[in-house]
This record gives structure tokens, sequence and C-alpha cells, in this order.
């Protein structure tokens, strides 16, 4: 039996578990836990891979709730002389921290230092595997967009993900919730970036992105993340760069043609359909910027929900309530 205060992922959840999960991340939206909830307490930030919102999103939700924080970044702790994961987080957790909010490249390793230590261990992102405090503020910004919270059953709504899906950390997490709280997900992406094999998720795949929005009650956009295809990072944001062998499309401007998101493909939306997407965006690829300002876009109140859900879940890990 898996250790409840750790969140490692949402593809294991039991239905009953993630709907409790963001039944407490409603109740923190309604009802703000006091400043002092977590005082005496410290959180630490083990980031091994780059990262700006979520850590801030972890660091900000800490404070509110009145725990300090310490960040321990890759580029500046031991890992790079060659101190592994594990020996890292049984070093913080000697120091007395009550969370660690570990990201790193490895898929796994947030699970593999859960199972070395006796603290909370927070899963902030492992490679391509999952990011399920991503997933859950998605899932909560459309349940409250749908009226859902009562229950969380998200039946009768379709949310198509649109992208990169074979690197995404945050589809898997999102397929999983998704299909758990009963909603349809419907992908689409280049054949190598939206394989056929998503159906095994539980998601439908399609090949026009047509077709996958035009139903949808959500859209969930995503970046091409060169730095997952071992690729140049050259040209991102830049038409007309090189694009990874799999996506089977020559150019970053032949994506957004087939792919992107601009007001013309927007306009063919049904009229109470969001859109949303886990940032950074690439503006000009996937998303325009017209679109994602404009008023169907739900991203930054997926921001804000993001520092809710993590002072829900760290509260949970730390106090177990
Ligand atoms: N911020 C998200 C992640 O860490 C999505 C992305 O990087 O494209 O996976």
């Amino acid at each position: 039996m898996p250790d409840p205060r750790h969140l490692l992922g949402l593809q294991d959840l039991p239905a009953a578990t993630l709907r409790d999960t963001l039944a407490r991340v409603h109740a923190c939206d309604q009802h703000p836990p006091a400043p002092d909830t977590l005082r005496g307490h410290v959180v630490a930030n083990l980031f091994f891979e780059d990262s700006t919102r979520t850590r801030t999103s972890f660091s900000v939700a800490a404070q509110r709730l009145g725990a300090s924080v310490v960040d321990l970044l890759g580029g500046q702790s031991s890992v790079n002389k060659g101190e592994t994961l594990i020996d890292t987080a049984r070093n913080v957790e000697a120091m007395g921290v009550s969370a660690l909010v570990v990201r790193a490249k490895q898929s796994g390793a947030a699970a593999l230092i859960a199972r070395h230590v006796h603290t909370p261990v927070i899963n902030a992102g492992d490679g391509r595997h999952e990011h399920p405090t991503q997933g859950l503020l998605d899932v909560y910004t459309l349940a409250k967009h749908f009226n859902r919270t009562d229950g969380f059953d998200l039946k009768g709504l379709t949310v198509a993900i649109v992208g990169d899906i074979a690197s995404s950390r945050v589809a898997r997490s999102n397929i999983a919730a998704l299909r758990t709280l009963n909603a349809k997900v419907v992908c689409v992406g280049p054949p190598g970036l939206a394989p056929a094999g998503l159906a095994t998720l539980g998601a439908k795949v399609v090949s026009h992105i047509d077709e996958a929005i035009k139903n949808a009650d959500a859209v969930m956009m995503l970046r091409i993340q060169f730095e997952r295809h071992g690729e140049a990072k050259a040209g991102v944001g830049a038409g007309g760069s090189d694009l990874p062998k799999q996506t089977s499309i020559a150019s970053v401007r032949e994506y957004r043609e087939f792919y992107g998101l601009s007001p013309e493909r927007a306009a063919s939306l049904k009229p109470e359909a969001i859109i949303m997407h886990p940032g950074p965006i690439n503006r000009g690829i996937e998303l325009d910027a017209a679109v994602a300002d404009g008023p169907r876009s739900v991203i930054m109140p997926q921001v804000s929900h993001g520092v809710t859900v993590r002072m829900a879940v760290l509260k949970h890990a730390i106090l177990g309530d």
C-alpha cells in the first residue's frame, strides 16, 4: 500500500482519492487556510531540472501557509558532482524538512526518492512521465469553469489535447485524471508526437486538429518539447527552424499551419469552449497571442489555481488533513 502522504502521479490514483484531493483544493479555494497553518515547517524544492512557474508556485503556496522554503537547484547542487538523487534527498531530509518537492529529468525519479525517505514526496514533474499538480490544477480549472466542483464528475465534457503529447508529462497526468473523472479525451498532433498508442490510456487519437476541436469543451494546447527530443533548442519561437524527425513536419511554420490554434481556428470552437495551456507558451507556434490572451483563455486562472492546488497538497502531505 503506497504511503498516502506522497503525491507521485495521477495514473494509479483511485477515483475516490482523486475526488477527495480535488475537494480539498476546492475547500482551500473557498476558505483559504490560516497563514500560520504550516508555521515551523520547511518545504524543500529539489529541482534537478529547470522550472519557472512550478517552483515559484510551490514556493508561494508554502509561504502562504507560513512554511519556509529552501531551494536546491540542479545547477548549484552536488548532484552535478555525482551525488545521487537519493543521497541528495536523504541529506536534505536529515536536515529536518517536512516535505520534498522533486523535479527531475528521469521518469520515476520522485517515486525512487519516495522509496528511500520517510518525508512526504511531491512529484513536480519527472521526465515525460507525470506532473500531478499540473494535472490537478487543470482538472480543477475545468471543473470550476463548468460548475462540476460538487462531486467532480466531468461526464459529458470533451477535452482535446493538441501537440507534442508523446513528450508531455502534463498530458499523461491529465489523461489519467480526466478519464478517471469520466471526461472524454481526444488527442491530435503529428503522428510521431501523438501516437496511436495513446488509445491505451483511454484517449481517442485523431489525425486532424479540426476533428479534435470541433466538439471540444476545452482545448489544451501543448508546446513542442524540443529539449526532450534531444535536438537543439535554437529556432524555438522563430519560424522556419527544423523540427525533430519524428514529427514528420518540416518546419515550425508548417506545424503552426497544421496544429496551431490561430484566431480563425479558435473561431470554429463551440461558443462555450475554453482554451488551456500549461506554459511556457511558444507564442506564434502552437498558440497565437490573440488566442492566448483572448476571452476564451483560462491560462491565468490555471496559474492561480496552481497555487491553491499546491497549498492543498502541501497541507495534506505535511498535516494529513
Ligand atoms: N511546464 C510543463 C512541464 O513542466 C509543460 C512544458 O514544459 O511544456 O512539463
